[in-house]
């Protein structure tokens, strides 16, 4: 088992999941944040401190959102091999509260990938 970020998290970075991951196992892209799942111990820290609520356990995700779990793996390790491991809080991205409410978010278009 693992935990899995979901779309809540796009377009905010409030990050407060990754001060209390005690194995640092966050990887950031430009506007997303995923948990590579071979190295989260589920231990459940993360899900309470996230204030859109996107962390789920992967065996209770919402079947709408169950390709998410995939969707860290991949992501993890492409983030994992370009060094964007995330172990400190940062500010929220410009935008974020209203991001927050977008309910039309859907993951590929507009989920970023890093460039460099
Ligand atoms: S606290 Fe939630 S919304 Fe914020 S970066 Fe972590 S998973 Fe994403
Ligand atoms: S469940 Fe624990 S180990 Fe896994 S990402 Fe959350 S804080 Fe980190």
């Amino acid at each position: 088992m693992a935990y899995v970020v979901t779309e809540a998290c796009i377009n905010c970075k409030y990050t407060d999941c990754v001060e209390v991951c005690p194995v640092d196992c966050f990887y950031e892209g430009p506007n997303f944040l995923v948990i590579h799942p071979d190295e989260c111990i589920d231990c459940n820290a993360c899900v309470p401190t996230c204030p859109t609520e996107a962390i789920f356990a992967d065996d209770e995700l919402p079947s709408s959102l169950e390709h998410y779990a995939d969707l860290n793996r991949e992501l993890a390790d492409l983030w994992a091999a370009q060094h964007r491991n995330i172990t400190a809080k940062q500010e929220p991205l410009p935008g974020a509260e209203e991001a927050v409410r977008d309910e039309a978010k859907s993951e590929r278009d507009i989920i970023l990938e890093w460039n460099d």
